[in-house]
């Protein structure tokens, strides 16, 4: 057998390196020139036919055949990759002088914002925040609060009632009971529970009628301050400070004779209405006034329920709709456009926020 002309490889295999014009070309060089089924590799196996002188001889050409191709392969990749990352240096630059694309500024929902001024408020007096079930037993919502079935203030507050005897909760006085049911154990155990002051707020639900004014769906937000000697000056002027916190001196408050079953004397506080300043529009009924609070002494019967002592210990409740609240401070003469998703309402919202 005749021995390979190694050189006449070598030389193919500079042709077709020349050629190569980029890093894919290239690899097909590699593969053709320096892969198995390469004439090198072949010429190596063809090895076995030689005489015993030979092999090594031809051996070390062959090997030095195979660095050389190794050698130039590395080089050329060197050179076509930078040739390659100066192509795209020239073709994918940016114009860093183009105006960019503006992103919509966001915010926070009109009723987010009003609840938050009210722990704000709130928590200036003392209040803590805390946080409760919307699927409630009827206990929480009706029975602990002096609404006993079959009284008329459970049409009042007429709700959606779920499988297994429990509701969507009327009403954030829900939690106000839980807190007392909760705290009460400590006072069995002989612990100062006193003062307790806590705020509760989000979504209550109502098998309503949808009009300007009322939803199935609303949100609420509530506090209670318990604790001995409280009278009716202290529920006035919590009251009056949280009103004037909330919607500033410009509109006028006033307290109005109400009845709730869970407390006793109750309370409701008016504003003028902020979108016609008393005139009459849609967003009050005609009337100028907006009910936002609903307030009383906690009634000796709820204290009863829970074990404290109606002689020892008195407390004022207040709620307000954050809801209406967020219409009336942001303008808007239909409260269900504020849970509709549409971003031009909500947006122009804030304009009065
Ligand atoms: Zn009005």
């Amino acid at each position: 057998m005749s021995k390979p002309d190694v050189e006449a490889m070598l030389a193919s295999f500079r042709a077709d390196l020349a050629a190569a014009a980029d890093l894919t070309a290239l690899d097909e060089v590699r593969r053709a020139h320096a892969g198995k089924a390469s004439p090198l590799k072949g010429a190596l196996k063809g090895l076995k036919a030689l005489s015993a002188e030979e092999k090594p001889v031809f051996a070390s050409v062959v090997n030095a055949a195979q660095e050389a191709v190794e050698a130039e392969l590395a080089s050329a990749k060197l050179t076509l990759e930078a040739a390659e990352l100066e192509r795209r240096l020239l073709s994918e630059w940016s114009d860093l002088t183009l105006p960019g694309v503006a992103t919509p500024r966001g915010a926070r929902h009109p009723v987010t914002q009003v609840e938050a001024r009210c722990m704000e408020v709130l928590r200036r007096l003392g209040f803590t925040l805390v946080d409760g079930p919307e699927v409630e037993h009827p206990f929480y919502n009706f029975d602990a609060l002096n609404i006993p079935e079959h009284h008329p203030a459970r049409d009042m507050q007429d709700t959606f009632w779920v499988s297994g005897g429990l509701l969507l909760r009327s009403h954030t006085t829900t939690v106000q009971a839980r807190v007392l049911e909760e705290r009460a154990k400590d006072l069995k155990a002989g612990k100062d529970v006193l003062p307790i002051r806590v705020a509760s707020m989000g979504r209550v639900y109502r098998n309503e009628a949808v009009d300007a004014t009322h939803l199935a769906m609303f949100h609420q937000f509530e506090g209670i301050w318990i604790d001995k000697g409280l009278t009716f000056a202290h529920l006035k002027g919590t009251l009056a400070f949280v009103a004037r916190a909330l919607f500033g001196e410009t509109r006028r408050v006033r307290f109005k004779p109400k009845f709730y079953p869970y407390t006793e004397p109750s309370v409701g506080v008016d504003v003028s209405c902020g979108v016609c300043d008393g005139a009459g529009c849609e967003a009050c009924h005609g009337a100028g006034w907006v009910t936002i609070l609903g307030a009383g002494m906690v009634h000796p019967k709820v204290f009863a329920q829970f074990g404290y002592d109606p002689e020892q210990v008195s407390g004022i409740a207040f709620g307000l709709g954050t809801t209406r609240m967020a219409a009336q401070t942001t303008g808007i003469t239909k409260i269900r456009s504020l849970y509709e998703p549409d971003l031009r309402t909500l947006s122009s919202l804030h304009r009065g926020l």
